[in-house]
């Protein structure tokens, strides 16, 4: 009942040339899907997308939105832009914007507030530094971040949500989640969601496990009963991989 997503984080790589070449590639191998594909790339390669996405089988979104409706605030971009380009998708409250750009709990939800105001499914991200971890608190603080990231999100539930758990130690450094430990985080956030917006929500939201996903863990992680997908950064990069994920999804 819950389509499987693999969604591509791209970061900051791929100039547009490069990028309309690779999503053209993408079009033309993309194995047959049950699954769900998205690429989030960086901001210019948004039109390139559309235009070389536009009306197939994969989706496409933004890696961060504005706050803001729309205003005087230089550098920003709304909502409503990632919306007339068409994106599905849009990351938030990825640790490498919390940690990098300061970005708090308030200003996620914020964020999370924007995209859902025009019909952009939000990839909201949690998850917890190696400490805390190690400290054993690491689904308390993941729940905590997961509520406060959603403050002010009001029931009704908010159906387009997407979750993703990225434990903070697992990104990008080829450390992963046990497939157990991410299932037990997943079933504690379907928990969490379904006490705030109803069991039948708890059931219904995509929840994604990011951190170090490749070919060779995939398979073990989407097993679980409680994995809907993956986040993925670097394997999400060459097309081989990427189409890889796809295949086991
Ligand atoms: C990410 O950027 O969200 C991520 C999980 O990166 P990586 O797959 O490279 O760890």
């Amino acid at each position: 009942m819950r389509r499987v997503l693999v969604a591509g984080n791209w970061k900051m790589h791929k100039v547009p040339s490069e990028a309309r070449v690779w999503l053209a590639e993408l079009k033309r191998l993309l194995p047959p899907l049950d699954s769900e594909a998205a690429v989030l790339p960086a901001f210019p390669i948004l039109p390139v997308a559309k235009e070389v996405l536009g009306g197939s089988q994969v989706a496409y979104g933004a890696q961060d939105v504005s706050a803001h409706r729309e205003g005087a605030y230089t550098g920003e971009v709304s909502a409503r832009m990632l919306k007339d380009l068409g994106c599905r998708y849009a990351i938030v409250g990825h640790s490498e914007r919390r940690r990098y750009h300061g970005e708090t709990d308030a200003l996620v939800a914020e964020k999370a507030k924007r995209l859902l105001e025009e019909g952009i499914t939000p990839i909201l991200c949690v998850g917890e530094p190696l400490e805390v971890r190690e400290r054993g608190e690491a689904v308390p603080y993941t729940l905590n971040q997961l509520l406060e990231s959603l403050r002010g999100v009001e029931p009704p539930a908010p159906e387009a949500l997407v979750v993703a758990y990225e434990p903070v130690w697992a990104i990008g450094t080829g450390k992963n989640a046990t497939p157990s430990d991410a299932e037990a985080m997943h079933r504690a956030l379907r928990q969490a969601l379904s006490e705030r917006y109803g069991a039948g929500f708890g059931e219904r939201v995509r929840i994604l496990y990011g951190g170090s996903v490749n070919p060779k863990n995939f398979a073990d992680l989407l097993s679980q009963p409680n994995v809907d997908g993956g986040l993925v950064g670097g394997a999400s990069l060459e097309l081989e991989s990427f189409l890889a994920l796809l295949r086991i999804a």
